[in-house]
């Protein structure tokens, strides 16, 4: 195990998430430290220890009185923000429960773009109070600003309104004086919460000349350690403490109070407060970073939308989108680049856009696309600057892997060469370049996809062969006529059919004396095969190396089967379109003119596997087992697979295209505190980087324990597996990624392909860095 000394910030790190959290100030860390080792004393003890603590704690709520502008009401300190919305809302539902239950449709207003933490602390303390209270979400306009008519109508209605001063994803903040006039227009009994979190620090709040009954805020988010948070109760509103116990906080907050937390809040404010110290920079200062940091971005990224007003929003935070790009893409790149953003959808796998934005009616892409950069009030000109001067720095990457096109364009260094395999929500789009000959064709392109294989192809100037489908919904979104379209100028030719297919293609021999269309790609050849069954149109196209005109078995590379053939599963069958007689003939057909190790590309990657072949189908799939080797007929295909499809979630879920099944093979972990030994004791083994190309160009690690790197993206991952299978008992590939989930999959993968000598590093670049 690493040592906690072990685990430090990287090198030239640039943190602009302070949204999410903000570094401790010095001052404030000297303070916490203070207090746990010098006055470490319980504020309820009667002792000196105990008077010492107190009197901290004390003039800390004085502190905080002074700042938030509330010489009045009860400020108690919790563990943070969340805590405090709970103790507000449960205040609040508990003083109104009367009143909800003569009210004629009470209802629970909230900011359609609050905190999580708001709608589901409603939702949850609605249900076990028994409220029966309607929670009803404010629309925002496209600034992000409350829709203050539909206030108007509910406010009546409402047992407590929540607000929020400032969103944390896009710094937008409310008029709070005109939010004020509504509410109280509307019902001057109605509590209203405002969630404060993101507006200390950042803008005046003379909080006790509202007629805000609470206020949460939270201390990681301005400086001070996590688990500190203050609440504002306004004086006369109700109050229910959220946790019982010894009396604490008058009795408003049980639990020993956290004297460190408690002590760096105070370090904070009074710098804060004081006039004369510089830490926290004035609002013009502010400003002028965010000018300066979205003029660099504007330069970096000639498509970039910023998803907010600014005019209306926080200098601290820019929200912005770039087409062509994917959230995940900029977060991997300036992650590489040891620039710390966050994004407001795409997890590894599956993406999922920001509700903030969908709420602002932002278009979708923007939304699935969308990076959040936050600096805060205390940041200095110098980390701008170095901010700044790392986005330009990372940016070039982008241009060397051809993410995005420059007018310098210098595309020599672009290293793709074979299949690349691009997957978005789970589905595949595969590409496959022949960079000598300059040619390309892609299959099954996913809209989200486009924008990236339009920008690759400009970049390399390609003639692209074919855009190809392995198969066609009734009303799919035709992204493949779209890219048509985009690239028109460099497709090979104009004359397609309905998937795609060049007219003008040769005829070959399949290895069971098939007759096949086929077009050339370089030095290789792409053969159509029908494959129905999933749907009527379905086809499947091989790749391989033609020799006096027949394309055998044992030279085939890689076979493109869309849902006919998914990793661990068939495609369904249940489909208005599809045929599971039409399917069992299809398989044993492709089963006769590909061999048991052809790689096989699906056009879904439900669990990160990337890709298989039918020695491994077979293994694990009895139903695929038993048709191909004949020891059921069509019918009872048919009957076995209806069974298999009526458990597929529904067809406009995520698996719409088929089952899938789990694979967990078991590959050696090296943790980074091994990994040296491991080299030493290897010295012949490989590290393999499965980043993509334009991380490992952002900031190359260049070597990990003394050996230098190879980079394997995980878009080339079948690609390697085919071009190094002699390999899989000689060599060893230790496989790293930035946290661990991508070498995993990575070293899972090259494991079930028989590659026997597979490690990777848990952890990644964030524990060896
Ligand atoms: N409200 C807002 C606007 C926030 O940004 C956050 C944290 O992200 C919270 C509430 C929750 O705060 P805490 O982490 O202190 O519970």
């Amino acid at each position: 195990m690493l040592t906690l000394t072990d685990i430090q910030p990287q090198k030239d790190e640039i943190y602009l998430d302070n949204n999410a959290t903000t570094p401790v100030l010095p001052q404030a860390a000297a303070a916490a430290s203070h207090a746990m080792q010098l006055c470490y004393g319980n504020p309820s003890s009667s002792h000196i220890t105990g008077i010492k603590a107190k009197y901290i704690l004390e003039t800390t709520r004085n502190l905080v009185r002074k700042v938030i502008g509330a010489p009045s009401g009860e400020i108690t300190f919790t563990s943070g923000a969340t805590e405090g919305i709970q103790t507000a809302i449960i205040s609040a539902l508990n003083a109104t429960r009367g009143q909800a239950a003569t009210a004629d449709k009470p209802v629970l207003l909230y900011g359609a773009t609050e905190h999580k933490a708001v709608p589901e602390t409603l939702k949850h303390w609605n249900n076990m109070l028994n409220i029966g209270a309607e929670v009803l979400a404010i629309p925002v306009d496209e600034r992000g600003i409350l829709d203050l008519d539909f206030i108007r109508r509910h406010v009546a209605d409402a047992l407590i309104i929540c607000t929020m001063a400032a969103n944390n994803e896009t710094g937008v903040f409310q008029d709070l004086k005109a939010l004020e006039s509504v509410i109280r227009q509307g019902n001057d009994k109605v509590l209203w919460m405002v969630d404060c979190v993101q507006a200390l620090g950042k803008f005046s709040l003379d909080i006790a000349n509202t007629t805000i009954d609470y206020a949460p805020f939270s201390g990681h988010k301005l400086y001070a350690p996590k688990g500190i948070g203050i609440l504002y109760v306004r004086e006369g509103a109700p109050y229910t403490p959220f946790i019982a116990g010894g009396g604490q906080e008058s009795g408003l907050r049980s639990g020993t109070e956290n004297l460190p937390g408690i002590a760096a809040i105070q370090a904070i404010l009074s710098l804060l407060d004081d006039e004369e110290d510089d830490t926290f920079k004035s609002h013009e200062v502010l400003l002028g970073y965010r000018k300066q940091l979205s003029d660099t971005l504007c330069e970096a990224f000639p498509d970039i939308v910023f998803n907010h007003d600014f005019a209306c929003s926080l200098p601290t935070t820019l929200n912005f989108s770039v087409k062509g790009l994917s959230s995940k893409d900029i977060m991997d790149l300036f992650d590489a680049a040891h620039i710390r953003v966050s994004s407001g959808s795409a997890c590894s796998s599956k993406v999922s856009g920001s509700f903030v934005l969908e709420a602002m009616g932002k278009p979708k892409w923007q939304s699935d696309s969308a990076i959040r950069m936050s600096f805060g009030p205390a940041t200095t000109q110098q980390e701008i600057d170095d901010a700044c001067e790392a986005i330009k720095k990372a940016v070039k990457a982008l241009h060397h892997s051809c993410l995005i096109l420059s007018d310098t364009q210098d595309n020599s260094e672009f290293a793709v060469d074979g299949l690349q395999q691009w997957v978005y929500d789970q589905q595949c789009t595969w590409c496959y370049v022949d960079k000598a000959a300059g040619e390309c064709i892609v299959l099954d392109m996913i809209p989200e996809l486009v924008n990236k294989f339009q920008t690759l192809v400009k970049c390399q100037n390609y003639q692209v062969n074919g855009v190809l489908e392995t198969h066609r919904h009734d009303g799919q979104l035709l992204s493949s006529e779209i890219v048509r379209e985009l690239i028109s100028g460099q497709m090979l030719s104009s004359d397609y059919d309905h998937l795609g297919w060049n007219k003008h293609n040769t005829e070959l021999t399949l290895q069971n004396g098939q007759q096949v269309s086929a077009i050339n790609i370089g030095t290789k050849v792409l053969a159509k095969l029908p494959l129905p069954g999933h749907t009527e149109n379905s086809v499947c196209y091989l790749l391989g190396t033609a020799k006096e005109g027949r394309l055998e078995a044992q030279d085939i590379e890689f076979a493109f089967v869309g849902d006919t053939l998914q990793i661990g599963g068939l495609g369904r069958v249940d489909l208005p379109e599809s045929s599971a007689e039409k399917m069992y003939e299809s398989l044993r057909n492709l089963a006769a003119v590909i061999a048991d190790d052809t790689l096989i590309c699906p056009s879904h990657d439900y669990q990160q596997l990337f890709s298989t072949c039918l020695a491994m189908e077979k293994r694990t799939n009895r139903l695929l087992s038993d048709v191909l080797a004949g020891e059921i007929n069509a019918g009872e295909f048919k009957q076995q697979k209806a069974l298999v499809d009526t458990k597929l979630p529904p067809a406009d879920h995520h698996n719409y295209c088929g089952s899938i099944s789990t694979s967990s093979a078991d590959i050696g972990h090296i943790t980074p505190d091994k990994l040296k030994q491991f080299m030493a004791d290897n010295p012949g083994a490989t590290i393999v980087d499965v980043r993509e190309p334009h991380e490992f160009d952002a900031y190359p690690e260049e070597c990990v324990s003394g050996k230098a790197l190879v980079n394997i993206p995980l878009s080339q991952l079948t690609n390697f597996v085919n071009r190094h299978r002699q390999e899989k008992s000689s060599s060893t590939f230790v496989c790293i990624c930035r946290s661990g989930n991508r070498s995993d999959a990575a070293a899972r993968t090259l494991s079930r392909y028989g590659f026997n000598k597979v490690y990777h590093v848990p952890g990644g670049f964030a524990l060896l860095s």
